[in-house]
């Protein structure tokens, strides 16, 4: 039997209430790709206010800027959202609902049960596969990209000194070293980005195939004999042993004292991330070095770092925990990640009915929806 879609499918997208989030789910080019689909796009007024998009250019995109939040969010087909909902805004959902955002679904048990009991569909944007298909839906790579950028930047801004090397007449300046823990999406962008102001890069991994990749951006591997460490299919790392963790620290504490900078990214999918940092190593880095911690927010990987802060030790080490690194750039930020909403919308959108099609034999929604028609259909969450 043929399924029945509704028509008219109305997209809604809220202004995020968290104060830390700059960035918008939608930015005006996707409200376009959105209604050239055949959705009715609604945004809530000042959507854009700190990623540069005034509600007029929404409006000239052709969606409707509204100031009642709640009556759309309650009257919407499609929700899309960056910071995962409070329990109100999901009680405010109505049945049938697809609610996408970033959810934590593996912190967030209870919310997991909310979407269900309100037979509405949550999908998990960090559930999305790493398969070839869905990178153009992929918002964990598209917003790591950015915070690694970030991550060099904000560095550069906080040294005392320069990133390049200067040979002047009054002197040769040495390049500024830098070190990168964790080499995947991020860490390759902190790479690449301190390689182009110049610096002098060293980089580890657990996963050989990152330390060539940083090689080839023209990075220094560090290579410490940890022994078996391997990966998941999905190219995420698996977590070390107590033993293999505290001879990566070993190993990489000389690195970390001879670095103007050290930009941490190491997460283990679905974990919190590895402490790799130890506070006896940022004691004994030089003064006026900085440590920048990309994990800061889901836990950090150095000890020491305040999530959301920037503080400085004893010894003259400005410690950089910032959270949402990638909303210090949110126009493109924004950009990225709107393309990302809308190209799952487009990817699954039913041309005959005007609608989002849910297909649970599915791949990339096997993957990424968590509840539907009030059950947690997830294979990993069900339990
Ligand atoms: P991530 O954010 O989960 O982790 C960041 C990095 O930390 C990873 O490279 C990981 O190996 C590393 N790490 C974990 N434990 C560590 C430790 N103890 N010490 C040092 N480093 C440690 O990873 P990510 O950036 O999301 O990407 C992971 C992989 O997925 C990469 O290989 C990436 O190329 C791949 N990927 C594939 C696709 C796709 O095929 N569509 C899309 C995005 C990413």
């Amino acid at each position: 039997m043929r399924p029945v879609y509704r028509h008219g499918m109305k997209i809604f997208a809220p202004k995020e209430t968290d104060p830390i989030e700059t960035r918008a789910s939608l930015d005006p080019a996707a409200v376009k790709k959105l209604v050239g689909l055949g959705a009715e796009v609604v945004v809530e007024s000042g959507l854009g206010d700190r990623c540069d998009h005034p509600d007029s250019s929404y409006e000239e995109a052709g969606a409707t800027v509204t100031s009642d939040g709640n009556g759309a969010l309650s009257s919407a087909d499609i929700v899309t959202r960056i910071r995962k909902p409070s329990d109100e805004q999901v009680a405010k959902l109505k049945e049938g609902a697809i609610h996408i955002s970033f959810l934590d679904p593996f912190n967030e048990k209870d919310l997991l049960g909310k979407f269900a009991d309100q037979k509405s569909t949550a999908i998990s944007l960090e559930m999305v596969p790493r398969t070839t298909l869905a990178q153009k839906m992929d918002a964990i790579s598209s917003q790591a990209n950015l915070a690694g950028y970030v991550s060099v930047i904000v560095a550069a801004n906080r040294m005392n000194g320069i990133f390049p090397m200067m040979m002047t007449p009054a002197g040769t300046i040495s390049p500024a070293k830098v070190f990168v823990v964790g080499i995947g999406v991020a860490g390759l962008q902190a790479i690449a980005t301190a390689k182009r102001l110049g610096a002098r890069v060293t980089a580890f991994d657990v996963r050989e195939e990152a330390l060539e990749q940083a090689e080839s951006l023209g990075a220094k591997a560090l290579r410490i004999d940890l022994g078996e460490t391997g990966g998941t299919d999905q190219g995420y790392a698996k977590e070390l042993t107590p033993e293999q963790l505290e001879k990566q620290r070993q190993a990489q504490a000389k690195v970390c004292a001879q670095s103007d900078v050290v930009i941490t990214t190491a997460k283990v999918f679905g974990r919190k991330p590895p402490v790799l940092i130890k506070k006896d190593v940022v004691d004994n880095m030089q003064p006026g070095s900085v440590v920048v911690d990309l994990a800061a927010e889901t836990g950090g990987n150095v000890e020491g770092v305040t999530p959301g802060e920037e503080t400085e030790t004893e010894n003259g080490v400005k410690l950089v925990g910032l959270a949402n690194f990638e909303g210090q750039v949110s126009k493109h930020a924004s950009q990225v990640l709107a393309a990302n909403f809308a190209n799952m919308i487009e990817h699954f959108w039913d041309e005959e009915s005007k609608a989002f099609k849910i297909d649970l034999e599915d791949e990339i929604q096997q993957g990424c929806v968590i509840t539907h028609d009030g059950a947690i259909v997830h294979e990993r969450f069900k339990d």
